[in-house]
């Protein structure tokens, strides 16, 4: 079992939608996100194209965050998901300084915090909450070791980058492009 994300960059609209939803289904204080939206402006005049990416912890493979974390609060569970353990984390911030995606914050109450993968979601058979409001449905997730699963079908298919590969860091989130 390896949990991964895709998102179509063709079809994603930029309506944030994907955040309001993660905010209210985690009860994320005002103010902060675990999940975001960036725009990338790529090529020259006149041949501009404008990438809107949802972002988000990438689950990563290989993960400094977990490394660098001096008490274990940082960890992998089943499926690769990367998480904090609120009660362990002392919030020294080691961990947000080793990613090189900006993918954590440290809560109102001295937590580091970030995406879980709505993992207590996935373990009812629902999509996390992102993926299950994208009005486009341009994000795909499942079982990356089940060719089967809807994000092992489209990555097949499609041409697909991570970001920020040079850090080596195997990051489970993939951009359809
Ligand atoms: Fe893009 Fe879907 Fe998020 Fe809207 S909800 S910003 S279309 S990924
Ligand atoms: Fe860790 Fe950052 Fe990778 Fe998430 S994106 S697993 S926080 S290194
Ligand atoms: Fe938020 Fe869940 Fe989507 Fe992660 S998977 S960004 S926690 S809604």
């Amino acid at each position: 079992m390896r949990y991964a994300m895709a998102i179509d960059t063709k079809k994603c609209v930029g309506c944030s939608d994907c955040v309001v939803a993660c905010q209210t289904e985690n009860n994320i204080p005002h103010g902060y996100a675990r999940d975001w939206i960036s725009e990338t402006v790529q090529g020259t005049y006149p041949g501009l194209h404008l990438e809107i990416r949802s972002e988000r912890c990438n689950h990563c493979n290989n993960t400094p965050c977990v490394r660098t974390c001096p008490t274990g609060a940082s960890h992998i569970i089943d499926g690769g998901i990367v998480k904090v353990t609120p009660e362990e984390c002392i919030g020294c911030g080691a961990c947000i300084e080793s990613c090189p995606y900006d993918a954590r914050y440290v809560h109102p109450e001295g937590y580091v915090d970030k995406c879980t993968f709505c993992d207590h979601r996935i373990s009812n058979g629902q999509d996390p909450a992102c993926v299950s409001v994208c009005p486009t449905h341009c994000m795909y997730f499942g079982d990356l070791d089940d060719p089967n699963s809807q994000v092992s079908k489209v990555i097949a298919v499609r041409n697909i980058k991570v970001l920020a590969p040079e850090a080596g860091t195997q990051p489970q989130i993939f951009y359809l492009v």
